[in-house]
C-alpha cells in the first residue's frame, strides 16, 4: 500500500515575513493520518487552527493567503506558497505548523532551506493509504487578451507534471530560459525546483513598499533586478532560475487542494491568484475529479513510492 507520511520530529525555524518584515517563529509538527497541512496562529489569546484547502484561501494579490473558511476578517497566515510546495515535493501529507505571527518566513526566497528542515526532522510512513487527486477531466481558466493573455490548465495524467512558460519583456529575464517542464516521476525537486528563488524588480519596490509590502525584502532573500539586469552578486543559482521559482510557486498553490494531484498541469503566465481560480474551476466540476488510492504500489505512476525516500 502506498502510504500517507508525517514527521517523525518536530523542527523549529525563525525567520522574517518577506511583505511584513516582522520576526517569526515556525513549528512544524507530525500529525496524525488524514490531517492535511494545518497552520496554527498560536500568538493569538486563542491559538487558531487554520486548515490548508482550496476554500480557505482568503487573498492571492501578491503571495497565498489563507484564513479559517476564507474569511477576510478571520485569523490569516500568508505566503504559504513556499512551504507547501515543499510539503508536495517531499510527499509529506499531515502536518502541523505552528506560526507565532501572520506570515511564514521567506528564509532564502526558495523551498530549499524548508525541505532541509523537513528532511532534517525525519519523514515516517503512517498506517493508513495515500489519497490522491486525480483529474479526469481537462480543466481550463484564462483571462485577459494579446499580451495581456494568462491561462493555466490542468488534464488526466497518470503522474504529475508540470509545464510553465513565462514572457516578461525584460532583458534580464528574456536571456533566461521562459519554459520550463518538471515531471515527479524523476525524483528531482530537490535538486530541480527548490532552489529557485523569487524576485522582484526594483521599479516595483517603491509602489510594493508605499503599500506596506515587500518590507522584509533583500537580496539574501530574492533575486533583485533592475531595468537591465539581474543585481545580487552571486547571480543566478539555475540559468532558467525566474521560470523555475514560478513552478515551485504552482506546486505550492495546487497542493492547497489538500491532495497530491494525479494530472498535467500547464501555464501560461499564471500566478497564485490563478492557480487557485484553476483549482476552485476543478472542485466545482465534480465528475472532473476523484480521489484514489493505491493499495498495490506497483500500480501507482512512477516515482510516486520514491518520492521521500529517494532523498
Ligand atoms: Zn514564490
Amino acid at each position: 500500500m502506498l502510504q500517507q507520511r508525517t514527521l517523525k520530529s518536530l523542527t523549529r525555524a525563525v525567520g522574517v515575513g518577506l511583505h511584513s518584515g516582522q520576526r517569526v517563529e515556525l513549528t512544524l509538527r507530525p500529525a496524525p493520518p488524514n490531517t492535511g497541512i494545518v497552520f496554527r496562529r498560536v500568538d493569538l489569546p486563542e491559538p487558531v487552527d487554520i486548515p490548508v484547502n482550496t476554500t480557505s484561501v482568503c487573498d492571492c494579490r501578491m503571495a497565498t493567503t489563507i484564513s479559517p473558511g476564507g474569511d477576510p476578517g478571520a485569523a490569516k497566515v500568508n505566503t504559504i506558497e513556499h512551504l507547501m510546495s515543499a510539503c508536495a515535493g517531499l510527499g509529506l501529507d499531515n502536518v502541523y505548523i505552528d506560526i507565532t505571527a501572520e506570515e511564514v518566513p521567506i528564509l532564502d526566497g526558495s523551498s530549499a532551506a524548508f525541505v532541509y528542515l523537513l528532511q532534517s526532522a525525519g519523514i515516517e510512513l503512517q498506517k493508513a493509504p495515500k489519497k490522491f487527486l486525480r483529474v479526469l477531466k481537462p480543466i481550463e481558466v484564462r483571462d485577459g487578451e494579446g499580451r495581456n493573455l494568462k491561462w493555466a490548465r490542468l488534464e488526466p495524467y497518470h503522474g504529475y507534471k508540470l509545464a510553465f512558460e513565462i514572457d516578461f519583456d525584460h532583458p534580464a529575464v528574456d536571456q533566461t530560459g521562459q519554459r520550463v517542464e518538471f515531471d515527479f516521476s524523476s525524483g528531482q525537486y530537490k535538486r530541480d525546483i527548490a532552489r529557485a528563488r523569487t524576485f522582484g524588480f526594483t521599479k516595483d519596490v517603491e509602489l510594493m513598499r508605499s503599500r506596506g509590502l515587500g518590507l522584509g525584502a533583500s537580496m539574501d532573500n530574492a533575486i533583485v533586478v533592475d531595468d537591465y539586469r539581474v543585481l545580487n552578486s552571486d547571480g543566478l543559482r539555475y540559468d532558467d532560475e525566474f521560470v523555475k521559482h514560478k513552478i515551485l510557486d504552482a506546486i505550492g498553490d495546487l497542493y492547497v487542494v489538500g491532495y497530491p494531484l494525479l494530472a498535467a498541469y500547464t501555464a501560461y503566465k499564471s500566478g497564485h491568484a490563478m492557480n487557485n481560480q484553476l483549482l476552485r474551476a476543478l472542485m466545482d466540476q465534480q465528475d472532473a475529479w476523484d480521489i484514489v488510492t493505491f493499495e498495490d504500489e506497483a500500480k501507482a505512476p512512477r516515482g510516486m513510492a520514491e518520492l521521500a525516500p529517494a532523498w
